[in-house]
């Protein structure tokens, strides 16, 4: 089942996909097009991978990591599908990083591999935006460059785990303005998902609605002001935003 957050008739819904539309838990079928879109779920703690395909990684000249390079992103930084990201007038490389993020469904303390999957309990599709002018050197806290209100779009489906099967063998795109820019496939990356569980739950305790995004393989580019970026994983959606200036803000 695909499950989907909007605002619609003055008020904010949970809904499934049926046939095409929506339906609310209150028995109403709107269409796709008429609701806002909101993260599909109310969400925790965010973890991001850094580096974790290795052809990205060559991509902006650095060597994949031996062990999981992970970063915190700030709630501020979710929008939902649909939405509006920001690029400041100043910068020279803004670009997108489509990702398979992973849902955690329950308290995870010291989880192994073999036992990581009974803590999931979907996905859905980030798009984990980069300004890079704001990437001081490699060992600096990346704040800046991804911690910017509106840099993570998200959605627009949380797809329960059992309608993947296999969540580690699944196409990743990314489309502007139509044109295909980023094609890759999440058995390339370089830590799995049972491995990320069992390794962040090794020192910390996963609660239910975290979620690990879990980085991104090559492909990315520049974007600017009026594109319109379409990230897609098989089986899971496809998650649409445009890139806006600092004027829709005023300054
Ligand atoms: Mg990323």
């Amino acid at each position: 089942m695909k499950h989907a957050r909007v605002a619609c008739f003055g008020s904010i819904h949970e809904a499934v996909r049926i046939e095409g539309k929506l339906q609310l838990t209150d028995g109403r079928l709107v269409g796709e097009e008429e609701v806002v879109w909101l993260p599909p779920l109310e969400v925790g703690t965010i973890f991001a991978l850094g580096l974790n395909y290795a052809d990205h990684a060559n991509e902006i000249s650095f060597k994949a990591p031996e062990e999981p390079l992970v970063f915190l992103k700030g709630p501020n930084t979710l929008i939902g599908h649909n939405g509006e990201t920001r690029r400041p007038v100043d910068v020279d490389m803004m670009h997108y990083e489509c990702e398979l993020a992973v849902i955690i469904g329950k308290k995870a303390r010291n989880v192994k591999r073999e036992d990581a999957y009974n803590y999931v309990s979907g996905y859905t599709i980030a798009n984990d935006y980069a300004i890079r002018d704001y990437l001081e050197n490699y060992y600096r806290p990346n704040l800046a460059v991804k911690n910017r209100d509106t840099l993570t779009p998200i959605g627009p489906w949380f797809v329960d785990k059992e309608d993947i099967p296999d969540p580690m063998n699944l196409k990743l795109y990314t489309y502007v303005n139509g044109d295909l820019k980023q094609e890759g496939s999440t058995k390339d990356m370089v830590f799995d998902i049972p491995f990320l569980i069992e390794y962040l739950s090794s020192f910390m305790t996963l609660n239910e609605n975290d979620i690990i995004l879990t980085g991104t393989p090559k492909g990315t580019v520049n974007v600017v002001e009026g594109d319109e970026v379409v990230v897609e994983i098989e089986g899971i959606g496809k998650l649409r935003n445009k890139i806006v200036s600092d004027k829709v803000f005023q300054r």
